[in-house]
């Protein structure tokens, strides 16, 4: 069938809102309806050509989404069509020694590596356009009426949610909270900074309060994004401008609040001088999480007799632990209002005005924008 979708035909170029052919579903597959798909700062850098997983061009990009069941391929028998769905940033296999021990995000099946490429587990894309095969970002595709995807990758949702809110459970708001209780496991009564307070750095003060941090110190170039902080729970505000002196500061301005340091600090901005900075800020046998990624081939450098006195620098992708079974706790969390995503939206608008939402982010003026259907 056809249907319209934004189509990424250059790096760097404008999408094409156009035309595209998608498949039936095959085995074990499932055509969404997309009703909402937030734009995340990966789906700059699949725009920009500087994603890991963005080879190939042409690509829809796109991959917080939440939707509809439209249609099931043989052998689905979890969902039917009408059936609200979120879809997962991953499809983890539950077999591979990683899923055993929980790290579904790191599952080392073939079919869920090819997915992370846009490619179905027989290698082939659901999407074509002139004859050409179209890949989905990250086996997803979130910038088009419809998605198919195989049953694993999703996850149910209750009837009667917003669909527009919970697509940004998808990234924002599962990396985020699971930096903090899958990556760090902040403990209650902790202190955190949080710099970069983008969608997903907005999910780590959202985390910090959950797990019952008594100090949240959140930093940001922009004073909008300061103030979401303060009003999703942050207890301080910490200004910074860009450049890599403020950088060298901002430990310094963090020991202001903190003499001794903070227990946890999350860099949610992938700027290396920046993660230095916020390792800087921690006490002897602190932890940094490194939550934001910085461009590929990027060293990040910390100072050796720092790092000796048992602080822990960490690495976290995508929020760490299994994305299908994490987005479920958060799912009841939104249920309990206990997390708000929809507060994390600034901006809705409809596919004909992705590339100017997409120019929003990238300068920095919403917190997450999101396409909805
Ligand atoms: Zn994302
Ligand atoms: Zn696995």
């Amino acid at each position: 069938m056809k249907m319209r979708a934004a189509v990424l035909a250059e790096f760097g170029a404008p999408m094409e809102v156009r035309e595209v052919e998608i498949a039936e579903p095959g085995p074990g597959e499932i055509r969404v309806r997309i009703a909402a798909s937030g734009i995340c700062a990966s789906d700059l850098k699949a725009v920009d050509g500087t994603s890991p997983v963005v080879s190939e061009l042409p690509v829809i990009c796109g991959h917080e989404s939440s939707g509809t069941v439209e249609a099931v391929g043989a052998g689905v028998t979890a969902y039917a069509p009408g059936d609200p769905v979120l879809i997962a940033l991953g499809r983890s296999c539950g077999r591979c020694r990683r899923c055993g021990r929980g790290e579904g995000h790191l599952c080392t099946d073939a079919a869920r590596m090819r997915a992370v490429m846009g490619l179905m587990p027989d290698g082939s894309t659901r999407l074509r356009a002139d004859r050409a095969a179209i890949r989905p970002y990250l086996g997803i595709g979130g910038f088009a009426e419809y998605a198919v995807v195989h049953e694993r990758q999703l996850v149910p949702l209750p009837s009667e949610v917003d669909l527009v809110a919970m697509s940004l459970l998808g990234c924002a708001v599962v990396t985020g909270v699971g930096a903090v209780v899958n990556t760090a496991r902040v403990e209650a009564g902790a202190t955190v900074l949080v710099v970069g307070c983008g969608g997903v750095g907005l999910n780590v003060v959202q985390g910090a309060v959950l797990a019952g941090a008594s100090r949240v110190i959140a930093s940001d170039i922009t004073a909008p994004k300061l103030t979401a902080a303060e009003l999703f729970g942050a207890t301080d505000a910490l200004p910074s401008a860009p450049g890599d002196t403020d950088a060298a500061d901002l430990a310094a301005r963090v020991r202001e609040l903190v003499p001794d340091g903070v227990d946890y600090a999350f860099d949610v901005t992938g700027v290396p001088a920046v993660l230095r900075a916020a390792f800087e800020a921690t006490r002897p046998g602190g932890t940094t999480v490194m939550v934001g990624s910085p461009p590929a081939g990027t060293d990040v450098a910390v100072p050796a007799g720092a790092l000796f006195a048992s602080r822990r620098l960490m690495g976290c992708q995508g929020g760490d632990g299994s994305p299908a079974s994490d987005l479920r706790r958060l799912v009841d969390l939104c249920l309990a209002e206990r997390l708000d995503p929809g507060g994390l939206i600034s901006e809705q608008v409809g596919l004909d005005d992705i590339n100017d939402a997409i120019g929003n982010v990238r300068a920095g003026e919403v917190v997450r924008s999101v396409v909805v259907f």
